[in-house]
């Protein structure tokens, strides 16, 4: 065993969840250990990765480990497909954030209130007010390009950089807008779109899963900062399999074993676990601990696209860049959120009709027409829908399977109720208006509940320590010193992208042991 070492705060997980509470708490001076599973991917092997992960399309991404990462997939009979959890979650020194879509956005106010509101959901223990200023220094921190659109919540500074401009094609969405009364505003982005903090802007190479240049934001920023500072270690490769707890509930101690079988055991002041709402919960399982109110890994909620798209006159011209530019949230709260949940709509122009000829058998000339007639002329909307919080959609331990450490794996069951589905129908048909409106024709709906590779619930943040995992401060209810980071602590999901809010909190954790040292 590498010995036993103590630090002020030890960190499970690198993600952005992780990596910003470490880097705040390192900069004041405290003493950090960072406990990642994953290891490290240098931006200088990008290209490499590029190759043979979008080009060869080989099976496993290159931060996939089949010993550490196996998973029971229980999702089918509910939303129509297996949950490919891999796909989902990346487990490296800056987590998720290596391969993610980069749009960020703040939770609306009504968002953190649902349930008095609305009557569904459940109300968070904070506001929106409470964690304003922290999304201004999450925004700081990441690096978010944007614009505040009229319907925004409100803001109390500006974003660091200005939006993107909208895609050619897009234009045409404002006409449409602009006939139907409703709003269109800029998505924002965790893109630089000038040179911002030492990285460069947004070059339009269209390959965001892995941006070759550094423009789109990665926590191994944040991971990088925060051992600048002299004050964090990180243990890459490193996984945390038990949280260990003296009888008066305190945790006194992590226990860890590395890739190679090497075990490592860390004490700490304060533990900040913040390994994503599936792995978050399996520890907390896996230790037997915080879980007297059978919360821990009830509520795990998704954001699910549904849309349709069809064929205009001219050209679009897609695939110039590889990201949305426009946004819509007219739908997204008011009076008909009673019945169902908000929605989020965005525009896409991306159809291979290649792709798509060859799955329908086509070959040769007959191939060659479909992509001449149909490349570039294909419109369409997707909407981001808001996951009810449901209890029987949850992590649990597996009872079959268990790791290459002998640990059971993470059972995995995504769960919607008639809430979601009446969401997913009446996102239909806003998309299948707004399609009309803009004149396309041969429209046909993209598959329902697709996911969005947004993870939370799971350790839900009450008040009330019958109802959830964690309080307001995100420290476990019946603990002193065991916190969770990261947007397992979502009471709800709302129906924007969650990455800013669950940043949001993690400073404001950092904050709160700053504060409370
Ligand atoms: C393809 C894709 C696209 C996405 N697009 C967007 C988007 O456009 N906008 C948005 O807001 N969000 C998006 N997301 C979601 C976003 O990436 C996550 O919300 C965010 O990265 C979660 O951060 P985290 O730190 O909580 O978790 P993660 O980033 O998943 O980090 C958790 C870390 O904990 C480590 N870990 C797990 N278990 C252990 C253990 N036992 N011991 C030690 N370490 C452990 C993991 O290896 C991992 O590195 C996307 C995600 C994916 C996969
Ligand atoms: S378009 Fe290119 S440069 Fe811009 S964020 Fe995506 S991959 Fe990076």
């Amino acid at each position: 065993m590498l010995g036993a070492r103590h630090f002020d705060v030890c960190v499970i997980g690198s993600g952005i969840a992780g990596a910003l509470a470490a880097y705040r708490l390192a900069a004041a001076g405290r003493s950090v250990v960072i406990l990642e599973a994953g290891k490290r991917f240098n931006s200088g092997e990008r290209l490499t990765q590029l190759s043979q992960h979008q080009i060869l399309r080989t099976p496993l991404w290159p931060w996939e480990a089949d010993g550490r990462d196996g998973f029971v997939d229980d999702s089918q009979s509910a939303i129509g497909y297996s949950y490919r959890l891999n796909r989902s979650r990346v487990k490296a020194v800056g987590g998720s954030t290596l391969r993610w879509g980069g749009l960020i956005n703040r939770y609306w106010e009504s968002d953190f209130r649902t349930a008095s509101m609305y009557g569904h959901g459940m109300d968070w223990p904070i506001s929106y007010a409470d964690i304003e200023s922290y999304y201004c220094e999450a925004e700081a921190e990441i690096g978010v390009a944007g614009i505040q659109n009229p319907s925004d919540p409100p803001r109390s500074r500006p974003l660091p950089m200005g939006p993107f401009p909208a895609k050619f094609g897009e234009d045409e969405w404002f006409s449409v807008a602009e006939r139907m009364g409703i709003e269109i505003g800029y998505s924002s982005h965790a893109r630089n779109s000038a040179p911002y903090d030492g990285r460069p802007a947004c070059a339009a190479f269209s390959v965001c899963p892995i941006c070759p240049i550094g423009a789109r934001y990665g926590a191994d920023i944040h991971v990088d900062k925060a051992l600048e500072t002299g004050s964090a270690t990180l243990f890459e490769n490193t996984v945390a399999r038990r949280i260990l707890t003296q009888t008066s509930g305190e945790v006194s101690g992590v226990l860890a074993t590395t890739m190679d079988g090497e075990d490592v055991e860390v004490s700490a002041d304060n533990y900040i676990l913040a390994a994503h709402s599936v792995e978050s919960a399996r520890l907390l399982l896996l230790s037997e601990i915080a879980n007297s109110s059978d919360q821990v890994g009830r509520n795990l909620m998704e954001h699910w696209y549904t849309g349709a798209g069809g064929f205009v006159e001219s050209s679009v011209y897609p695939y110039r860049i590889g990201f949305e530019t426009l946004e819509c949230n007219h739908w997204y709260d008011g009076p008909a959120r009673r019945d169902r949940g908000a929605i989020k709509l965005s525009f896409i122009d991306r159809r291979d009709p290649i792709q798509i000829g060859l799955r329908e058998g086509l070959l040769g000339t007959d191939l060659a027409q479909k992509d001449c007639e149909e490349f570039g002329r294909w419109v369409g909307v997707a909407a981001e829908i808001e996951h009810q919080p449901n209890p029987d959609s949850r992590v649990t331990l597996s009872e079959s399977e268990v790791d290459q450490f002998g640990d059971p794996v993470p059972h995995v069951r995504f769960a919607i109720n008639d809430v979601d589905r009446k969401t997913n129908a009446a996102a239909l048909d806003i998309i299948q208006s707004l399609l009309e409106e803009r004149g396309c024709r041969d429209i046909e709906a993209i598959p329902e509940f697709v996911r969005a590779h947004h993870h939370m619930g799971t350790c839900r943040m009450s008040n009330d320590p019958t109802q959830g995992v964690v309080d307001a401060d995100c420290k476990v209810h019946g603990s002193n010193n065991l916190f969770v980071a990261g947007s397992s602590v979502f009471p709800t999901s709302g129906g924007r992208q969650p990455t800013l809010t669950l940043a949001a909190l993690s400073l404001r954790l950092a904050d709160h042991l700053l504060k409370a040292a």
